[in-house]
C-alpha cells in the first residue's frame, strides 16, 4: 500500500475551499457560544488542497474493487451496473433539499414518488400493500415477522415456530429470533428444493410461518411452490418471501400469484443502488390485503384533495400496526434510484433484466462445470452454485481459488455459502455483463483449475498483484482503530 493516509499529506495551513470576504460585522466566537462549547485546541484535521483530497480517493478508488471498475460476481448479492442517471436525479435539489418534517403540502412531490414506487412495487410482486420504511433486506425481515406475529395474535392463535429450510440465507434464522420466534428448519431434498414430505411432518398448529427465498439460495426455483402454499396455508401459517432473488423473476411471475401472504425486495440489489459494506439500502414489504392493518405507520396514502384534483398523505391511522420501524419514512434516497430505475426500463425492459440474468448465469454454468464440481445440474435462474471440492482434494481450498481471481482483477464470488454445499462457490454475473466479460471470468476460472493440477502453489499464496495480501479478516472489526496520532 503505497497510498498515503489523509494526514500525512497535511501541511499546515494548506486549504480545499476559499470563502467569500465577511460581508456582516465581525464577532468573537465565545461572543456567539458558550465559552465550556468551545474546544480549547483546534481539531486534528488534515489540511490538504481540494487536488490532495481528488486525487488521495481517486488513487484508493481504484486500488480497491468495485462495480464501475470490474466485473463482480458476488452470488446472493446481485452487484449489478448502477446508471449513473440514478445518482444525477437522486441528487436533485428539489429531492435533497427538503426535510421530513416539513408539512405534507410542501412534499407532495416526495409523497407521490414514494406512493408510485409502491405501485410498481405491487404490480412486480403481486402484493396487494406496501410500506417502505425498513432499511434493508435484514430489516425487512424483521418487519415481516413482527407482521406475522401481530397477525395471529389478532386471530388468537399465538404461535411460535418459523419453519426455515437448510439453504436459508443467515439472516434469515436472526430475524426470526429478534423477532421472538424460534426456527425449525427442514432440510433440502436431492435437488436442492423444498421437502414436502419432511414440511407436512413439521407442520402444525405451533407454526406461525414458511420462510423461504425462491429461487433459492442455489439458484433454483422452487417448481412445487403452489403445494407448499397448500401445506402452509390449510395449517393456518403464513408463506413469507425473502425477495433477494427477484432479480430472477421480474415480469415472469409473480410471489403474489405464488401464494405468498408477504415479501420483502432489496432495492439496492433488484433495482440498482450502490451497496455493500453496510449501506444505504432499503428493504420495503408487501403485503395481501390480510397483513395490510399490521403495516408500520406512516403510511403514504392518496385521498381527494378539498381544493380539488388529489393529494398525498402520511396515514398514522392504523390501530394494529407494529409501529415504526425506521426514523422518518426510510431512506428516501435509495427509493429515488430504484424509482427512476424502474421508469427507465419500464415493464418490457424489467422482463428483460431477468432473462438476462438467466441467460449470463445458465452460461457460466455450462461451461464452468466442466473445470469444477456442480452438486445441483439444474437450468438455474440468476445464480448457481459450485463446489470445490475436487481443488480441496489437490490441496486448494475454496478461500483460495477465491483470493486468486484478485490477481485477475476480478472480484470473487460468495464463498462457503449456502451451507449445503462443500467449499462453496456462489456465482450471480447479473445481467449488465456482456460476453465479453463473462469470457473474462471464465478464462481466469479454467486457468486456476489448471493451476490447481500444475502448479498448486501459485493459489495457496495469492493474491499476489493486489495492493495488499492476505488480510487478518477479523482484526479490523475486532480490533477497530481509526484514530490518528501523530507519532
Ligand atoms: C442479501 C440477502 C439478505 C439480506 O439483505 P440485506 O439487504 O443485506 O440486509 C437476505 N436474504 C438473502 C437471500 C440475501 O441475498
Amino acid at each position: 500500500m503505497s497510498e498515503k493516509l489523509i494526514f500525512e499529506l497535511s501541511s499546515p495551513g494548506r486549504k480545499g475551499f476559499s470563502l467569500p470576504l465577511l460581508d456582516i460585522p465581525e464577532k468573537k466566537t465565545d461572543e456567539l457560544i458558550p465559552s465550556e462549547l468551545l474546544r480549547k485546541d483546534p481539531p486534528a484535521l488534515p489540511e490538504v488542497s481540494e487536488v490532495d483530497v481528488a486525487r488521495h480517493f481517486v488513487r484508493f478508488s481504484i486500488q480497491n474493487h468495485h462495480v464501475d471498475k470490474g466485473f463482480y460476481p458476488l452470488g446472493s448479492c446481485t452487484m449489478k451496473y448502477n446508471p449513473k442517471i440514478n445518482e444525477t436525479l437522486a441528487r436533485l435539489n428539489g429531492l435533497t433539499h427538503i426535510h421530513p418534517l416539513q408539512t405534507e403540502d410542501t412534499i407532495q412531490g416526495a409523497l407521490r414518488l414514494m406512493y408510485e414506487l409502491g405501485e410498481y412495487l405491487e404490480e412486480i410482486s403481486g402484493m396487494e400493500e406496501i410500506s417502505l420504511q425498513p432499511a434493508a433486506g435484514a430489516h425487512g425481515e424483521l418487519t415481516s415477522l413482527l407482521i406475522i406475529h401481530a397477525y395471529h395474535k389478532k386471530n388468537k392463535s399465538p404461535r411460535t415456530k418459523v419453519i426455515i429450510p437448510d439453504s436459508a440465507h443467515g439472516t434469515n434464522p436472526a430475524s426470526v429470533i429478534t423477532a421472538g420466534f424460534s426456527t425449525l428448519q427442514i432440510k433440502s431434498n436431492s435437488k436442492g428444493l423444498i421437502d414436502i414430505e419432511e414440511l407436512k411432518k413439521v407442520m402444525n398448529e405451533d407454526v406461525a410461518a414458511l420462510m423461504i427465498t425462491n429461487p433459492n439460495t442455489l439458484g433454483l426455483f422452487e417448481r412445487e411452490i403452489l403445494e407448499i402454499s397448500r401445506v402452509v396455508h390449510d395449517a393456518g401459517a403464513l408463506l413469507y418471501m425473502d425477495g433477494a432473488n427477484l432479480n430472477a423473476l421480474m415480469g415472469i411471475t409473480r410471489p403474489g400469484d405464488m401464494g405468498f401472504d408477504v415479501v420483502h425486495f432489496n432495492l439496492h440489489k433488484t433495482f440498482s443502488t450502490p451497496h455493500g459494506g453496510g449501506g444505504p439500502g432499503s428493504g420495503p414489504v408487501g403485503v395481501k390485503e390480510n397483513l395490510a392493518p399490521f403495516l408500520p405507520v406512516p403510511f403514504v396514502a392518496k385521498q381527494a384533495s378539498k381544493k380539488g384534483g388529489e393529494e398525498y398523505y402520511l396515514d398514522y391511522k392504523r390501530p394494529l400496526s407494529i409501529g415504526r420501524m425506521h426514523s422518518f419514512y426510510g431512506n428516501f434516497g435509495v427509493m429515488v434510484k430504484a424509482y427512476v430505475y424502474i421508469r427507465q426500463l419500464g415493464a418490457k425492459g424489467l422482463r428483460e433484466v431477468s432473462e438476462n440474468a438467466i441467460i449470463n448465469a445458465n452460461y457460466l454454468r455450462q461451461i464452468l462445470k466442466q473445470y469444477y464440481q456442480l452438486p445441483y445440474d439444474e437450468f438455474c435462474q440468476h445464480e448457481f452454485v459450485l463446489s470445490g471440492d475436487r481443488q480441496k482434494e489437490k490441496g486448494v481450498k475454496t478461500l483460495d481459488i477465491a483470493k486468486r481471481l484478485l490477481d485477475f482483477d476480478l472480484h470473487a464470488p460468495t464463498v462457503y455459502f449456502p451451507l449445503i454445499v462443500h467449499e462453496a462457490l456462489m456465482i450471480e454475473p447479473t445481467e449488465t455483463e456482456s460476453k465479453e466479460s463473462l469470457d473474462e471470468f471464465i478464462d481466469a476460472m479454467i486457468k486456476i483449475s489448471k493451476e490447481v493440477d500444475e502448479n498448486p502453489q501459485m493459489v495457496t499464496s495469492a493474491p499476489h498483484v493486489t495492493p495488499v495480501g492476505r488480510l487478518d479478516e477479523a482484526k479490523a472489526a475486532r480490533d477497530l482503530n481509526l484514530r490518528w496520532k501523530k507519532t
